[in-house]
């Protein structure tokens, strides 16, 4: 339901937070976030409103200057906390907005292969399909390329990637996904409002668009694998 992601040079956490109270008027029945950091990754989720997870980060806090939020709104299995996002498969974390159609045939072929399921979701299909790219030798934006045209439906959807501890892939089609600009860090997220207080300066990415996020570039692909460019605008959303 509701997207926020930051590569940056300070702690994440509870910016990424504080961007997930931003999205809660869209409606979730479950949140989480996860970070990279030199221990690999760190996670925190609850099912519920965004104070169970404040207890969470509370009781343990999340360290790390990269990360990934979700507000989930369940479409496949139940709102309870394995089936909130982020998921992590291997050497990849996903969030995902959206349905994924054809997650059934996907989760059988990966399950015929020994692939271990967490949750009930059609998410974690989409972090095993990455994860097995990855396995088998390909950077993370060719996994990711290659993975983006076996899905069909629709979604918005961040990566992390173990070992990449700079990197954030983002992709949407049909649920939308925005860029935000900053000095030595960058963010995304499922709208300008959620990245309001991080950065004005945004580019909304077009249909069928996958990003790549470092904290000192943004490089972003169109359906066609293609290096294009989106208009820097401002995204007059308030702070
Ligand atoms: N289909 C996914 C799930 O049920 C994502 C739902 C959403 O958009 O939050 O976990």
């Amino acid at each position: 339901c509701g997207i926020v992601g930051i590569v940056g040079k300070e702690p994440v956490a509870e910016r990424l937070f504080d961007g997930l109270k931003r999205l809660e008027y869209r409606g979730y029945d479950s949140a989480g976030i996860c970070t990279l950091t030199e221990d690999g990754f760190d996670r925190r989720r609850a099912e519920g409103k965004l104070n169970n997870l404040r207890a969470e980060l509370d009781a343990k806090p999340l360290s790390g200057d990269i990360g990934i939020a979700h507000t989930r709104w369940a479409t496949h299995g139940a709102p309870v906390e394995k089936n909130a996002h982020p998921h992590i498969v291997g050497k990849v974390a996903i969030i995902h907005n959206g349905i994924i159609e054809n997650f059934k045939p996907l989760r059988e072929e990966l399950a015929a292969e020994g692939r271990e399921f967490q949750s009930d979701t059609d998410s974690e299909v989409v972090g095993h399909l990455v994860d097995r790219e990855i396995q088998a030798g390909k950077s993370p934006r060719d996994a990711v390329a290659a993975v983006l045209s076996r899905l069909q439906g629709a979604f918005g959807m961040a990566f992390l990637f173990l070992d990449h501890p700079d990197l954030i892939i983002g992709a949407r089609h049909g649920s939308p996904l925005t860029v935000g600009f900053g000095e030595g860090e960058n963010y995304l997220g499922s709208d300008a409002i959620a990245l309001a207080p991080l950065s004005q300066r945004i580019a909304y990415l077009d249909d069928g668009d996958w990003v790549v996020l470092t904290p000192d570039a943004v490089e972003i692909y169109d359906k066609d694998n293609e290096r294009v460019e989106r208009e820097i605008v401002n995204s007059g959303a308030s702070a």
